[in-house]
């Protein structure tokens, strides 16, 4: 039992086998898999999926590259989708510097009103952060999400990742974690306590040991879940069990005090 807690299944590159991908993921035992929005159409996708497939949960929301063009009218229609059944949390949102698609202060601007949305519908926020960690950090000491977040295919440092536990936060690993050049990563796995860990893909981008490079599809979780087990030298099935819990948890699925 595993939940593959970001994906874009959505996405046309599945458009022709997605029925063997789902296939696939229920044979590799991935019970749960949370379809990640980032503009109003993928969104809508992700509401869609959920009402159409039980094991599978929506995130909607305004990726920073996007946040250019996320007008007040895009915003208000997020904030009905956000009240449909099975949407989990507010997402993917956040700062990217590195590829800068959008104005360094819209970006600032969109992440900082969809916290306040996701805490006004009450769902946790699902975090993109590339490059931008100072910023990041920054806004969600400001404006805190109130049902919490998780950092999505995390990738800083120990140092950074203690300060976000503290602050009540849980991180997330992808492929990245099985990759030979992920020191960082590793080290963040290894220390970070399992209770508040995720397992995701971030389907199709990102895949796993051995298969970097190909498509990646929610099925390859299983590689992320196997490689924390090896670092933290944990049987498989209790890295599977503890984090489904704690996706159960930030998602909402069972009621528990987050801090
Ligand atoms: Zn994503």
């Amino acid at each position: 039992m595993i939940w593959d807690t970001h994906a874009h299944v959505d996405d046309p590159v599945y458009r022709e086998d997605f029925q063997e991908v789902v296939t696939r993921l229920q044979a590799s035992g991935i019970s749960r898999v949370t379809n990640v929005g980032y503009d109003l159409p993928s969104s809508e996708r992700s509401v869609q999926l959920a009402q159409d497939y039980d094991f599978i949960y929506a995130a909607i929301g305004i990726h920073p590259h996007n946040a250019e063009g996320a007008t007040a009218e895009i915003l208000a229609k997020l904030l009905l989708l956000a009240k449909q059944p099975k949407v989990v949390a507010w997402g993917e949102i956040g700062l990217d510097y590195y590829r800068d698609l959008s104005p360094r202060a819209i970006q600032k601007e969109i992440f900082i009103q969809q916290i306040k949305l996701a805490n006004e519908v009450g769902l946790p926020i699902v975090i993109h952060n590339r490059d931008a960690h100072q910023d990041v950090l920054e806004i969600i000491k400001a404006h805190p999400p109130k049902y919490g977040g998780v950092f999505h295919c995390y990738s800083g440092s120990w140092e950074m990742a203690k300060v976000l536990l503290n602050l009540g936060f849980y991180l997330s690993f992808a492929g990245p974690v099985t990759y030979k050049n992920a020191r960082h990563t590793v080290e963040v796995a290894a220390h970070a306590p399992l209770d508040r860990i995720l397992v995701e893909t971030d389907s199709p981008y990102l895949t796993p040991e051995p298969r970097r490079g190909k498509r990646n599809e929610p099925a390859y979780v299983r590689e992320v879940v196997k490689k924390i087990a090896e670092i933290k030298n944990l049987p498989m099935e209790d890295v599977a069990s503890q984090t489904m819990h704690n996706a159960e948890i930030i998602f909402r699925l069972v009621k528990k005090d987050l801090r």
